[in-house]
Formats: structure tokens, C-alpha cells, sequence
């Protein structure tokens, strides 16, 4: 028999958002838990260099992730590390399952799950993942200090943590498959003046290549020529996106064309009782102000759906 644990509000997922709901909720005197299957933080624990949160001007991702943590235990929230493998509805109970058995019971859910690294699907990249083909540069930019690296991609993520290996590589090159980044003006100015990085325009890598141990090389496309060659690296990183970590949710949840859960301006879902916030959430913008301020909204609307529970229970409408 599972062990149910009773909550008013369960969040999915230790992001930015969903700390910051869960330290509305904890500060609302809600029994609030947060289930984060690693480390709290999200993505920002394994980004290099913060310097677009309001108030801190400049600040390693690790350590924002472990105010955030801090701040939000501080004042009462729970976080346990599990797993939720399904998220169920029963009357109105929003129901969290763990693939450790234990199951989470709440009046309000929210789901703040992130999203996971897109990944390029060419050959050579599940063979040398670890091996020299990584997600995150935080993680492994270390191992190939003084070493040639590729960074794929022209959005935000992949010009900035390019810049950020900088400090590890001897040279970054960021592959990109246009003739013009996506990254924020000032993320691409800062590469552009770092006299380690260069960008290789209108290109895509076609295979990650290397030996019995790691990468030696990878073969690239010019797309506009189609001329095809060979570049010389120890590592690459990719940065081409990330899908929405929705796999947990129950199939009647209304999400966009590319996965990403649809609320109303309340952050409600198209579930009564389950708020999204986040990176997760249909929005134009993917920043952690962004995410904090989903979280918020979503607290507060989640404080108000339980009171209604509670009036309805108390016969008070
Ligand atoms: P993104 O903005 O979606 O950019 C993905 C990049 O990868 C694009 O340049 C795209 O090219 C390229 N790409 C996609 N598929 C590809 C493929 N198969 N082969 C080669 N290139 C491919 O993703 P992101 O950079 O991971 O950022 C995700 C979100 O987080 C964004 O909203 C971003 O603003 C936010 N973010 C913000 C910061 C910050 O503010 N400091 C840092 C990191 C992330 P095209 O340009 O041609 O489409």
C-alpha cells in the first residue's frame, strides 16, 4: 500500500518558478512540497554566468540556485527528492505519483518541470555522449581545458556558455546554422569580442567523429554551398533548444503545437486545480524573471482555488 502524503499544494519540479511558488505558498501558511527529482535549481544550477536577474549583477547560476533553494525552505517550503512518474486527478485531489511508491496528495498542483535539452539526432552523438558530446557546460567545460571546442547553436544558451568555455578551451567555435544569431544583442556581442571564439556561419554539423575513447573531429555542412568539411575538436556542446518536460502530465492537459503547457493569465491549466509555471508554460520569453513571476501568479491563484475548496466544503457558497 502506497504511503499517500497530504498537502494543500504539491510543485513539480525545483526550478526557479517552482521555488518561487512554493515560498509564496509556504508564506501563505500552506503545507507546501516541492518534488525535484535532482538538484534544485533547474537549469539555472548548471548555467555558468548570471547577469540578467534583476539585483544581481553578476552571479554563478550554482549560487543563485542555492539562494533561491535557501530562500524558499526558509520560510517553510518542503523539497523532496523524488521522481513523479504520473500526476492524476481524483475529485479534487491533484495527485502526484513517485517511482520511489510514495504518492503525493494536494488541493492544488504546479507544474514547473522545465524542459530537457533538444538534442542534434546525428550520427555519433549517443556514441560519444560523455565522451566529448555534452549539454552542459557547467558540468563538463573542465575536461577540455586548453582543448579546441565546438559549441551548435545561435540562441542564447549556446553564444553564452560558448563565451563562458572560453575559460576552459583554447579556441570555441560556435556552429551555427544561419548568418545570424538569435542571442540576445549583448550575449552576441560579448562573443564577438573574445578574440577565442568564431562563429561558423550557415553551417550544421552532419557527424560527430572520433576514436575508441572520444571526439577527434566533426564533419560539417555548409548548407548555403554544400560544401562539406572536417573540423578538429575535443568537445562539442550542444545548445539547440529544449522540448517541455510534459510526460508526467495527464493527456487531457491542453498544450501548444510544440508542447508547451497552455494556462490562462492565472497560470491555471486547462485542468481546475493544476497551474503551470515556467519554462514549461506557452510563453514568448524563457528567462528566470520570467519564471519567478509565473510562480507567483501561480501561488496566488493556486491560495485562491483552495480557499474556494475550502468555502465549497464549508457549505460557505
Ligand atoms: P533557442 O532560443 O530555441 O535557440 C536554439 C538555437 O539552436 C537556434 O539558434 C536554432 O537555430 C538552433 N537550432 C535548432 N535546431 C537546430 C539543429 N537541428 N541544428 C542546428 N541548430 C539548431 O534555445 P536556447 O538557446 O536553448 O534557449 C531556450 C530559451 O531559454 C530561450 O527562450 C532563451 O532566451 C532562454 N535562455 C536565456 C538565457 C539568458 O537570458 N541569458 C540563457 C539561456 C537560455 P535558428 O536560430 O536558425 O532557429
Amino acid at each position: 500500500m502506497a504511503d499517500v502524503k497530504d498537502y494543500d499544494v504539491i510543485i513539480v519540479g525545483g526550478g526557479p518558478g517552482g521555488l518561487c511558488a512554493g515560498l509564496y505558498s509556504a508564506r501563505a501558511n500552506r503545507k507546501a512540497v516541492c518534488l525535484e527529482k535532482y538538484l534544485p535549481g533547474g537549469q539555472i544550477a548548471i548555467t555558468g554566468e548570471v547577469e540578467d536577474y534583476l539585483g544581481f549583477e553578476h552571479i554563478q547560476g550554482s549560487e543563485l540556485a542555492e539562494k533561491f533553494t535557501n530562500h524558499a525552505k526558509k520560510f517553510g517550503l518542503e523539497i523532496e527528492m523524488e521522481e513523479v512518474s504520473e500526476i492524476v486527478c481524483e475529485g479534487d485531489y491533484r495527485i502526484a505519483r513517485c517511482a520511489s511508491g510514495n504518492v503525493y496528495r494536494g488541493k492544488a498542483m504546479i507544474i514547473s518541470t522545465g524542459g530537457s535539452p533538444v538534442k542534434l539526432g546525428v550520427p555519433g552523438e549517443a556514441e560519444y555522449s560523455g565522451r566529448g558530446v555534452s549539454y552542459c557546460a557547467i558540468c563538463d567545460g573542465a575536461f577540455f581545458r586548453d582543448q579546441v571546442i565546438a559549441v551548435v547553436g545561435g540562441g542564447d544558451a549556446a553564444v553564452e556558455e560558448g563565451t563562458y568555455l572560453t575559460k576552459f578551451g583554447a579556441k570555441v567555435y560556435i556552429i551555427h546554422r544561419r548568418d545570424k544569431l538569435r542571442a540576445q544583442k549583448i550575449i552576441q556581442q560579448r562573443a564577438f569580442d573574445n578574440e577565442k571564439v568564431e562563429v561558423v556561419w550557415d553551417s550544421v554539423v552532419e557527424s560527430i567523429n572520433g576514436d575508441d575513447t572520444r571526439v577527434t573531429d566533426l564533419t560539417i555542412k555548409n548548407v548555403k554551398t554544400g560544401e562539406t568539411s572536417k573540423l578538429d575538436v575535443g568537445a562539442i556542446f550542444v545548445y539547440v533548444g529544449f522540448h517541455p518536460n510534459t510526460g508526467t502530465l495527464p493527456d487531457s492537459i491542453k498544450v501548444d503545437e510544440g508542447g508547451y503547457i497552455l494556462t490562462d493569465s492565472r497560470m491555471e491549466t486547462s485542468i481546475k486545480g493544476i497551474f503551470a509555471c515556467g519554462d514549461v508554460r506557452a510563453q514568448l520569453v524563457r528567462q528566470v524573471t520570467n519564471a519567478v513571476g509565473d510562480g507567483t501568479t501561480a501561488a496566488v491563484a493556486a491560495e485562491k482555488h483552495i480557499e474556494e475548496l475550502e468555502d465549497k466544503a464549508a457549505n460557505r457558497v
